[in-house]
Formats: structure tokens, C-alpha cells, sequence
């Protein structure tokens, strides 16, 4: 491929001479709204949030020496993850056929993300000398006209006559464009270097070319829709009016055309949803990328379904978990009729209200990271705690799940249960796996996600500064004024709520400090240099506004009770009738088997609301964690191919048990787990 400049490509894409170099170096956010119109928040760079202690800190040493080491020895394995083996024969360089599944590239896109997420904190030339050779070899593969997707490209040089673009939705393409998009961005507020950037632009070109002239079927571009928040990204960067106008084409053409599923969320037209539906992680995206369209564009159509969708997941059709997606397969509760050919499957998808079970539950890691991006974005729009409680829930829980302690292992799916009586397997492992094979998005997922953590700690308005999450960093930004601002922050959470911020360095002008009181917690105390902060309102899910002329050492302290708590369902959702799950603060707890006696089965096991857990510090796997030790009930699980028997109430003796945090399940060995456990008298 002949080398052109930055400058040559932009006039050869019709870009605006407003694209010069100033305009694209205004933020180097993750999601840069800092000039959107229609947030009420905005992200900090990238950086400004260094983790000092405590649990993020641990996860995100964990991402550095080995989530990520992991994942670039398995894609760049051609045994393996094939990834950079398929780009080398879609440059020409190798002659072996195209290995892995179709959406391959977006996932190492993901890990490319990652690695420049913690390339931003560590600075680590090792790290950097693999993107840059990785971003050449990228380079090399993608077609002159902007186009890239391995299969066929690889395809053009092995088979001529079979290769052609877009013809197969189930080929990803547009979702390994989005990564590409998200990951480039990323990647140049980072850097500053724009040869990841100039290949993004040049598929962005193309893919708005693509959409100008495609019929109506060829336009179809539901599956997996991470190109929403990818090409509204490409228009922060870049401030190209076009990539707004494919933003929101892509929206509006969802639901136009005859083909279109329940399953893919474009059976009908986004604006006329009500409810969740379909393929969760799809769902998911298709809400976050919204959300990013309405940031730029105001159209409050888009966030009238946004508005009854979240309150329907959140409501009706979420884990306790933050998880989302109940059914491995399904039938879609709307798209059917009594005419069974038109009966419409759904898969990995929510399912109907209130339909939850726990062993069956699909709840993939990647539909848990959906939850977390649309979330992050309502909440930039809106500035209303109750997405950071969304947020804070599904990174403690469902997200974080999905991924080993030692940070090798996998999930695919997060069941809420697990039994070796069940007589039945699914298709994806229960035991955590360091390689997923076909199924392998959800490992880049949650690794880029841990990498990115502190840049959802905080966030800015024209008043001041959002605490929206909590952990030990340190924060070093510049507020909107362009005054400088520095704190560090001590805490031990989730595992304690004692939270101590210090004033390091204060800006001349008065602002305000935001402080999220969770929805979780009933008492919430705050003192401001050892007095209690009256003028502060701490009503669980809401931000505390405290506001005054700041000094270098102001000391505030954030007291948010933390006890046990016990959980019940609406009775709506029958999987878990007259059961419980224990929380304290944002973390759901579990049982697994190696917490309990000997022989003992988690199926046996119920516990009285009037038991008392008690925090007791445990280390799993090398990693910190705060179990909760009690006395409960068991029962005899030995059934002998019975469906029903007799209740004998005798049968029945007090065992000691230990709940980890759901998160921390399955790491010491194979296990049994239970969330959800019966309430004894
Ligand atoms: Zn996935």
C-alpha cells in the first residue's frame, strides 16, 4: 500500500478544514463529550486517574502483568486466537486461509484498545512497540478503498469469486469496523500518532460510501452494532459533519426493511420500542450508540425509547447481577403469532418480564461491558446517579465475573447457579476456560474494561467535579475553568465505606464537589475537615453537592454504612420464590461449594433472614476479598431419581458457610455455586 500523509488523506475523504491538528487534540477522553451539546458531564483524559490501593488497583495490576500478556500470546498465536496471522495473509504476507470466527478482528481491535488504555498509565515501549508494529501490519491489509475485514480480504487473494463485501450480516463486518473506530480514537488521544487513526478514517470513509448507495437489505446493519459508538467517536475526533449523518442513518434505517428481527432489534423502527428485546449484547450497544447520537444531536425521540427500555432492563429484565440476558435461546415474546413459520428464535437475549432463571441464565460477559457503556453514556447525559448505581452494580458483579482472579480464565456465560446434579450440559463451559475458541468476544471485553476503569471514576461539569465511582487513586485534571485540580483518595472500598479524599493541590475559584451517595446505602455521613457537610443532601442515589473555596489540605470524608443485607425478588420472578441474596455494599454474594463442609451440596443449603454474616478478610487465588462467614441450614440433597417427595422436616442440620462475592466464584476449582439460596425459618 503506498504511503500518502495525514493531510493527503483528509482532502482525499473530503474532509473539513476544521479537522485541523488543534481540534482533534481537545480531549483525550475515553468518550470525548467535551464538545457535545446535549451532556450534562464530561469525561477527563485518559491518565488523569492513577489507582494507588485497594481493589481497583489490585484488578488493574492484574490487567497489566496478566490479563493482557495472556490475551496478545493467544491472538497472536496462529494455533490459537489467529488474529494477527489473518491480517498478515489479508496483507499478502502469509498464504494461509482466514482461522476464527468472523468477528475475530473486533476482538483484537479490543485488546488493542486495552493495551492503549494501560499504555496511557504505564507508558510501557514494549507495549507500544507491539501496537505500532501491529498497527503497520493492519495498515498493510486494509484495501485502498478504506475497506477491511480479514475473511474477505483473504478471500480476494485465495478466492477470488467468493469474496464479496457485505453480502452476509452474520460476517461482523461493521461490528469489527466499530472496534476498529473505538479502538483508533482511543488510540490517538493517547498516542497522538495518527496511523491508527488515518486507517479508522479511511473505513469510516468507506463505510459511509457503503451506506449511500446500498440497497435496503445490503444496509442492514443490526448485528452486534458497536459502529454506533464507533462512528460517533469518529466524529468527536475528527469533527467531520459526515460521520454524524451515517450515525444517525444506521439508527434510522434500523426496522425498515422486511428481514428484520425481535433477535437484532429491528423487527421495528428504535423509535417505536418500548421494551428490551433480543440479542442482549446487540441490545445493549444498539442502546449505548443512542445514547451517543442523541449526545450530539439532541433528538429526543431517541432517548423517549431509551427512557422506557432502561426502566424495562432495569425493572423487569436484569440480574441482580447487572447481568442481562436470561435466555440462551428462545422465542421472541412479541415478534409471534399463532402461525408457527412466523414464530421468530431469539438467542443470548432477554427474555420476558420477570423471566430470570439461574442454571439456564445466558448472561454474557459481553452483554454485562453492553450494560456498562450505556450506562456510562445515560449518565453523561443526564448527571442522575441511579445510571452510576447501574454502572458501579454490573462492573462489581456481572462484569467482573467474567474473568479469573489470576486474570487467564473466562466466562462466556454467568450463570447465578451451578449444580453437577443438573442432568443436563450447555453449550458453553461452566468452569472458566482461557481460551473461548469461536466464542472469544468476551475476553478483550472485559479485559479493555478493567483497563479503563478509572477513567468511569470521575467526571466534570461547569460547577465542578463528579465522584461516581470509589477506590484509592490518585487524580490529577484540569477543571472546565482550565484551573488544576489534584486529590488523592484513601479507601479500602467495596470492602469498607470509610472514603478519604485530600486536597493536594485546589484551583483559585470556587467549585463543587459531587460526591455519589449509592442507592444502596441507607446512611451516608460526610464531614468537610473533620465537620459534618449540613448544607449536603445525602438521599441514597443522588450526588452530594458540596460547594466552597477549596485548599490544599481539605480533607473530606465519606462514611457509607456497609452492612449485610439480604435480598428478596419481586415474586413476579417464580426461579427465586421465597429466596435470598446477600449483598453488602455494591457486591452480590454467593455460595460455592468450597465454602461449605465437606461432601455438602449447595442445593441443601438455606439461610434465615436472621443469620448473621460476618466480614472476614480471605484471600483467593492471591487476591484480597471480603467473605461473609455464618451458620446455615442443610437439608439432605440425596434424591434418588425422584421429581417429588415428602418434606421431612427432621432431615435437617446447621453447617457453617462461607459467601464469596459472585465475581470470585469458580476460582478454586471446579465448583457447585448458588446465589439465590431458600430462606429457612
Ligand atoms: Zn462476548
Amino acid at each position: 500500500m503506498i504511503r500518502v500523509s495525514f493531510k493527503t488523506i483528509l482532502i482525499a475523504a473530503g474532509v473539513s478544514l476544521l479537522c485541523n491538528q488543534n481540534t482533534f487534540a481537545q480531549s483525550k477522553s475515553l468518550v470525548n463529550t467535551s464538545q457535545s451539546p446535549y451532556v450534562k458531564l464530561s469525561s477527563l483524559d485518559i491518565g488523569n486517574v492513577q489507582w494507588t490501593q485497594g481493589f481497583w488497583a489490585e484488578r488493574f495490576k492484574a490487567c497489566r502483568d496478566s490479563m493482557i500478556p495472556h490475551l496478545w500470546n493467544v491472538y497472536t498465536d496462529p494455533k490459537q486466537g489467529h488474529a494477527t496471522q489473518n491480517f498478515a495473509s489479508a496483507a499478502g504476507l502469509d498464504t494461509a486461509a482466514h482461522v476464527g470466527p468472523p468477528f475475530q478482528d473486533g476482538d483484537f481491535y479490543k485488546l488493542m484498545e486495552a493495551m492503549t488504555a494501560m499504555y496511557a498509565i504505564n507508558h510501557d515501549p514494549k507495549l507500544g512497540a507491539e501496537l505500532d508494529k501491529t498497527i503497520a501490519l493492519i495498515g498493510k491489509a486494509q484495501r485502498a478503498d478504506g475497506y477491511i475485514h480479514t475473511p474477505t480480504l483473504i478471500d480476494e487473494h485465495l478466492h477470488p469469486a467468493q469474496a464479496k463485501a457485505f453480502e452476509d450480516r452474520l460476517n461482523f463486518e461493521t461490528y469489527n469496523l466499530g472496534h476498529l473506530m473505538t479502538a483508533a480514537c482511543i488510540h490517538y488521544r493517547v498516542t497522538g500518532k495518527k496511523d491508527f487513526l488515518n486507517i479508522a478514517i479511511k473505513a469510516t470513509d468507506y463505510l459511509y460510501r457503503f451506506y449511500k448507495t446500498a440497497s435496503p437489505e445490503l444496509a442492514r446493519n443490526a448485528i452486534c452494532p458497536s459502529h454506533y459508538m464507533g462512528v460517533v467517536e469518529m466524529y468527536r475526533t475528527t469533527r467531520d459533519p459526515k460521520y454524524l449523518e451515517l450515525a444517525k442513518n444506521l439508527i434510522d434505517i434500523r426496522g425498515l426493511m422486511k428481514e428484520g428481527t425481535d433477535d437484532n432489534q429491528d423487527r421495528i423502527p428504535f423509535r417505536q420500542q418500548t421494551a428490551a428485546m433480543g440479542h442482549a449484547v446487540r441490545a445493549n450497544y444498539l442502546y449505548a450508540g443512542a445514547a451517543d447520537v442523541f449526545a450530539e444531536t439532541g433528538d429526543t425521540t431517541l432517548t423517549h425509547t431509551l427512557n422506557l427500555v432502561w426502566n424495562d432492563v432495569v425493572n423487569r429484565k436484569m440480574y441482580i447481577t447487572g447481568g442481562c440476558g436470561a435466555l440462551y435461546d428462545g422465542v421472541s415474546p412479541d415478534g409471534t403469532s399463532y402461525l408457527l413459520k412466523d414464530v421468530q428464535q431469539i438467542h443470548q437475549a432477554y427474555g420476558r418480564d420477570y423471566q430470570l432463571p439461574n442454571f439456564t441464565a445466558h448472561n454474557e460477559t459481553c452483554a454485562s461491558v453492553g450494560n456498562v457503556l450505556w450506562n456510562w453514556r445515560m449518565l453523561q447525559l443526564t448527571g442522575d446517579a441511579k445510571y452510576a448505581d447501574i454502572m458501579e452494580l454490573t462492573l462489581y458483579n456481572g462484569m467482573l465475573s467474567g474473568i479469573s482472579l489470576s486474570g487467564t480464565k473466562y466466562l462466556y456465560t454467568n450463570p447465578l447457579s451451578v449444580s453437577d446434579d443438573m442432568p443436563f450440559q450447555q453449550r458453553w463451559s461452566k468452569d472458566r476456560v482461557s481460551y473461548i475458541g469461536y466464542s472469544d468476544c468476551c475476553p478483550p471485553n472485559v479485559v479493555r474494561t478493567i483497563a479503563e476503569v478509572s477513567s468511569y471514576v470521575y467526571s466534570l461539569s461547569d460547577r465542578g467535579v463528579w465522584f461516581n465511582l470509589y477506590g484509592g487513586n490518585n487524580l490529577s485534571t484540569t477543571l472546565k475553568n482550565g484551573q488544576s485540580l489534584k486529590i488523592s483518595e484513601q479507601t479500602d472500598y467495596p470492602w469498607n465505606g470509610n472514603i478519604k479524599f485530600t486536597v493536594n493541590e485546589a484551583p483559585e475559584s470556587v467549585f463543587s464537589m459531587f460526591l455519589r451517595i449509592p442507592g444502596w446505602c441507607k446512611d451516608a455521613k460526610l464531614t468537610v475537615n473533620g465537620k459534618n457537610a449540613e448544607l449536603a443532601d445525602l438521599t441514597p442515589g443522588k450526588y452530594a453537592e458540596v460547594r466552597q473555596k477549596w485548599k490544599a489540605g481539605d480533607v473530606v470524608e465519606l462514611n457509607l454504612a456497609m452492612p449485610v443485607t439480604m435480598v428478596e425478588a419481586n415474586p413476579l420472578v417464580e426461579e427465586v420464590r421465597n429466596q435470598i441474596a446477600v449483598k453488602r455494599g455494591p457486591v452480590v454474594y454467593c455460595v460455592e461449594s468450597a465454602g461449605l463442609p465437606k461432601d455438602a451440596k449447595v442445593l441443601g443449603l438455606s439461610l434465615s433472614t436472621n443469620t448473621e454474616l460476618k466480614p472476614e478478610k480471605v484471600v483467593i487465588d492471591n487476591s484480597n476479598i471480603t467473605a461473609l462467614t455464618g451458620k446455615a441450614t442443610m437439608k439432605n440433597t440425596v434424591w434418588k431419581n425422584q421429581l417429588y417427595r415428602d418434606v421431612n422436616a427432621k432431615d435437617v442440620n446447621t453447617v457453617n458457610v462461607q459467601l464469596i462475592p459472585y465475581f470470585a466464584w469458580g476460582n478454586r476449582g471446579h465448583v457447585e455455586m448458588e446465589t439465590w439460596i431458600p430462606v429457612s425459618k
